[in-house]
């Protein structure tokens, strides 16, 4: 099969086997070539390890610390003449490559959300990984069946109390245009929170401390975005926010009951990138467009990566003073909020329209990123390769 991009709104239906490798690979020699992080983090879970901060976050785990790394996402698996989700072959990637550098590296593919999945993590850690220590929690879905109650929640990504208008970007078109998005009820907004809150979170550290495979002085990190007042009608101040409120509820929760463990849980405060996550949020590609030839002008953007390795070497590394927020939040988004970087972004905002988006913002930059993540834009590729999308494995 001849494997081209086939984008469908804010997703890309295709993943480039041979592509993902490279991109896998290109993160590892970016962390090789920072060299080790000194830290005592050498044995991590990580919950949504296939793409986005995820992956990064495993990478830099396994080749900046050196850790074992047990992995867990949820894929589409290809067939003879149908690919596979990204995350499928970045697995096998990442998995290839790690035991290539003599890590551990086991990926489990199913629903995070469900008992099955931490009774397989645990089982999974007895039989060979040994005592976590870092939980990195980096789940991005649309929903949720809850475990206990079996009901399936579907979030909303929609404002709260009034309809507003805003400009967005269609990324394939190259459009700025303006969308109304009408606001979350009640329910859209209980049910946002009960996919992307700190439930499952509190969920998954309960599971692994009741098993006892939790190291002392274990930690776990889940990921949040606040941004700037450009996106808070769609983001912090919207059914989101509301849901990533709710992982600092958690955080609290779980250091509580942490503490004979000596451990903690965080929230950490990420920087806007392109994942399949990003691109699905309205006006975020707008924003992150903006954003990045703001900060690409200044010579301070980071790609993802870039982003997970300085949160690694400068937050979790050994004798490092964490940046904390007075929420007890670790901020990482503290370029992208500079006021320089601000400032000029929302100078740009108001100004940016279809004729000036390659002159203001970073179109080009966000498409490459976004074919990125399904392994398509790589030199080093062939794509007029015919290739067997099951990469030759029984499924
Ligand atoms: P992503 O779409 O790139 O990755 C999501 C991961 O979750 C994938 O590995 C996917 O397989 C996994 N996943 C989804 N549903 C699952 C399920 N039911 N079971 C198992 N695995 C499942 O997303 P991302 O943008 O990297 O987001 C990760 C976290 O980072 C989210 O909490 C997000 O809010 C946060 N964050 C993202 C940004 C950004 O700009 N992208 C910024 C700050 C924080």
């Amino acid at each position: 099969m001849i494997i081209k991009p086939r984008i469908r709104g804010f997703i890309c239906t295709t993943a480039h086997p041979v592509g993902c490798a490279a991109h896998v690979n290109e993160q590892i020699a970016y962390v090789q070539s920072k060299g080790p992080i000194a830290s005592d983090i050498k044995k991590v879970l990580v919950i949504g390890s296939s793409g986005g901060y995820g992956l990064s976050s495993r990478i830099v785990a396994g080749f900046g610390c050196g850790a074992a790394t047990l992995g867990v996402s949820f894929e589409k698996v290809p067939r003879e003449n149908k690919t596979g989700t990204a995350g499928w072959y970045n697995n096998i990637a990442y998995e290839q490559a790690a035991q290539g550098a003599g890590l551990y590296a086991v990926t489990l593919d199913g629903d995070a959300f469900s008992d099955e999945m931490k009774d397989r993590v645990v089982e999974t850690t007895r039989a060979g990984m040994g005592k976590i220590d870092l939980v990195i929690y980096s789940l991005a879905s649309p929903v949720r069946q809850h475990p206990k109650t079996g009901k399936l929640h579907r979030s909303a990504i929609k404002p709260l109390g009034e309809a507003v208008q805003m400009k967005s970007l269609h990324v394939e078109r190259g459009e700025v245009h303006q969308v109304d998005l009408e606001p979350a009820d009640e329910e859209e907004t209980a049910n946002t929170v009960a996919v992307m809150g700190g439930e499952d979170w509190e969920f998954w550290i309960e599971a692994l401390k009741d098993a006892d495979v939790l190291a002392d002085g274990f930690r776990t990190l889940a990921f949040t975005y606040i941004g700037s007042d450009l996106t808070w009608p769609i983001y912090w101040h919207a059914t989101l926010g509301k849901a990533k409120e709710d992982l600092d509820r958690a955080a609290g929760v779980i250091s509580a009951f942490l503490e004979d463990l000596n451990g903690e849980a965080r929230v950490a405060v990420l920087k806007a990138v392109v994942t399949q996550a990003s691109s699905a949020i309205p006006v975020v590609p707008l924003y992150a467009s903006l954003l990045f030839r703001v900060m690409k002008d200044k010579g301070l953007h980071e790609e993802v990566v870039q982003h997970i390795q300085r949160l690694f070497a400068t937050q979790l590394a050994s004798g490092v003073t964490q940046r904390l927020d007075d929420q007890g939040r670790i901020r990482m988004d503290d370029i992208e909020l500079t006021d320089e970087i601000q400032g000029e972004v929302r100078r740009r905002w108001p100004l940016v329209d279809t004729d000036n988006l390659e002159e203001l913002a970073d179109l080009e930059g966000f498409r490459r990123d976004f074919l990125k993540i399904f392994g398509f834009g790589f030199a080093s590729v062939d794509y007029e390769e015919d290739l067997d999308p099951t990469l030759g494995r029984d499924v």
